[in-house]
């Protein structure tokens, strides 16, 4: 190999690196920015919803966006090898046009393999042997914040990163061909109900869990009483999982109705400065 093919070959890996190191970053970024940005200027909204009563420290925030660079690197090592393996011919997807809804329902589908791949690689991540090493660092953060969505130890990451490259190994296997704007659609649903699991502040609506249509998705109560407690809700997109394995919180639905509901409603006096009842 010459000094020229060397130094091409180190250009295109050094670009790609660029370009994927900033694709990664720049969703957990504009995702986890956007939701501290709404908490921050709904203050008051913001207040009346705080699930628990600990509140995150400095320290907390330093360690969740610390540790969030370094799973951007996985997830871009990740990409950077999901990239190599479809041009090795062993992982399929194509990135020509297909049509949205073809773009939409695949993405429908990955979302539900990884709800079932999430809630099981968590449960087996909470066992005693693999507690330590994989997850004790996401729950050191007890009081969740937009920061925590990426919060990961090493192991964590590259189990949580590897998720995409084994869903399109195996769909290639199956003979199908995935669209890129599917896994895009896919990457973004993917943090943004990730930072909204661990806003801290319930944003679904009051009366989520009381109806048939959307108590089936899960709600940042769901996911905050994980945080605070450890031994229930392991699920992500959904409450499926959970209440398929009675590992749902006992009380989710009470926390939830008593954090959702509206300030009017709560017998208690209305803050000067808060939203005026309608
Ligand atoms: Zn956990
Ligand atoms: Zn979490």
């Amino acid at each position: 190999m010459t000094q020229d093919t060397l130094t091409s070959l180190f250009t295109v890996v050094s670009d790609h690196i660029l370009n994927v190191m900033y694709f990664d970053f720049s969703r957990y970024a504009i995702a986890a920015g956007t939701m501290f940005g709404v908490l921050v200027i709904f203050r008051a909204w913001a207040e009346n919803r705080r699930i628990q009563e600990r509140r995150a420290q400095r320290k907390d925030y330093a360690r969740e966006i610390f540790s969030s660079f370094r799973t951007v690197f996985f997830f871009g090592i990740t990409t950077l090898a999901t990239l190599g393996l479809r041009e090795a011919g062993i992982i399929r997807f194509e990135l020509n046009e297909f049509p949205l809804w073809l773009a939409i329902f695949q993405a429908a589908i990955m979302i539900l393999v990884h709800d079932t791949y999430f809630y099981w690689s968590h449960r087996a991540m909470h066992s005693k042997r693999l507690f330590r090493a994989t997850h004790l660092h996401h729950h050191k953060s007890r009081v969740p914040t937009p920061f925590t969505a990426y919060s990961f130890s090493i192991w964590e990451a590259i189990i949580e990163a590897a998720y995409v490259p084994l869903f399109l190994l195996a769909t290639s296997l199956m003979g199908f061909a995935y669209t890129g704007l599917a896994i895009l659609i896919f990457i973004w649903v993917q943090i943004s109900r990730n930072v909204m699991q661990h806003a801290g502040v319930e944003i679904h609506p009051a009366g989520w869990v009381d109806t048939k249509w959307l108590d089936w998705i899960s709600t940042t109560t769901h996911h905050d009483l994980h945080h605070s407690g450890g031994n229930h809700n392991f699920g992500f997109y959904f409450t499926w999982w959970d209440r398929w394995m009675g590992t749902e919180h006992p009380q989710y639905k009470e926390r939830f109705r008593a954090v959702a509901k509206p300030i009017w409603q709560r017998g208690e006096p209305v803050p000067a400065g808060s939203a005026s009842a309608p």
